[in-house]
């Protein structure tokens, strides 16, 4: 583990939620406190999710349900981040979107316009509405040049249903590619992009930017592509014993935030 000088010096953290902040519907011990000092100590802090088929409002009400404090520019989906990667070089894009209602809505309100019609990029996300109509227009401008952008890798997402998991947009994307051998862009976790998206938003530097979460793979990966801080809870799926045959390693490995807190408070 390095120094705790370097923990001194972050100033902004990219939070995971599930396993790092709550396991379910269930807030996790000292999580409160930790939000609470970060923002009596004058640290910001913004939520991270993959999951694009759902509005920041839900996150927070979620939050708010389970008692912490969070409003809605403290959560950046991979939706968002998306939007506004391609707001940067692209603001008046035309885009074919597959996603939900709920991205619709986030891509509208950047003042993009949604169309099938000479599109700039065709936008996938997390869409529980998408039909077969809808991936073969996809495929066509795919395969007529127009580039393809995913607002995350998952392969799947845990559902309290049947067998625990529904399809995502990366079994989406295995498809499109068996289909038309293009690959996306993809600016979710663990692509460096959600990041660079975040640092632009927060205005923050590498440095004083932290990753925190739960699994080595998607958060601490992402660390590791942004150049940021990784710091790894056991609260939720990684256990002690995966770091030793881990490629990717964590910058600082705490029993769950409870315990970051402590360290951040140690001068
Ligand atoms: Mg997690």
């Amino acid at each position: 583990m390095k120094s705790s000088a370097i923990l001194q010096k972050l100033m902004y953290f990219a939070l995971d939620m599930d396993g790092t902040i709550y396991l379910g519907n269930k807030l996790l011990p000292g999580a409160k406190e930790f939000l609470d000092y970060l923002a009596a100590a004058g640290r910001k802090y913004v939520f991270l999710t993959n999951n694009s088929s759902k509005n920041k409002q839900s996150y927070v009400n979620k939050l708010q349900a389970l008692g912490l404090a969070a409003k809605v520019d403290q959560i950046l989906t991979s939706g968002e981040a998306t939007a506004l990667y391609i707001k940067a070089s692209n603001p008046n894009a035309r885009i074919f979107l597959l996603g939900t209602a709920d991205l619709e809505q986030e891509f509208l309100s950047h003042g993009f316009t949604l169309t099938a019609s000479v599109p700039d990029f065709v936008v996938l996300g997390f869409d529980q509405t998408l039909t077969y109509a809808k991936l073969t227009e996809a495929c066509h401008l795919i395969r007529e040049g127009v580039p393809l952008i995913a607002t995350h890798p998952d392969i799947n997402c845990p559902t309290d249903e049947r067998s625990g998991y529904i399809p995502d947009v990366g079994a989406i994307l295995e498809l499109i590619y068996a289909s038309t051998g293009k690959k996306a862009k993809i600016i979710g976790k663990p692509y460096p992009e959600i990041i660079d998206v975040l640092m632009a938003k927060l205005n923050c530097r590498r440095e004083e930017t932290a990753m925190v979460g739960d699994r080595l793979y998607t958060d601490i990966k992402l660390a590791r592509n942004a150049g940021i801080c990784g710091i790894l809870v056991l609260s939720g799926e990684t256990k002690k014993m995966d770091l030793a045959h881990s490629e990717v390693q964590p910058d600082y490995i705490f029993e769950s935030v409870r315990e970051l807190t402590a360290a951040l408070r140690d001068k």
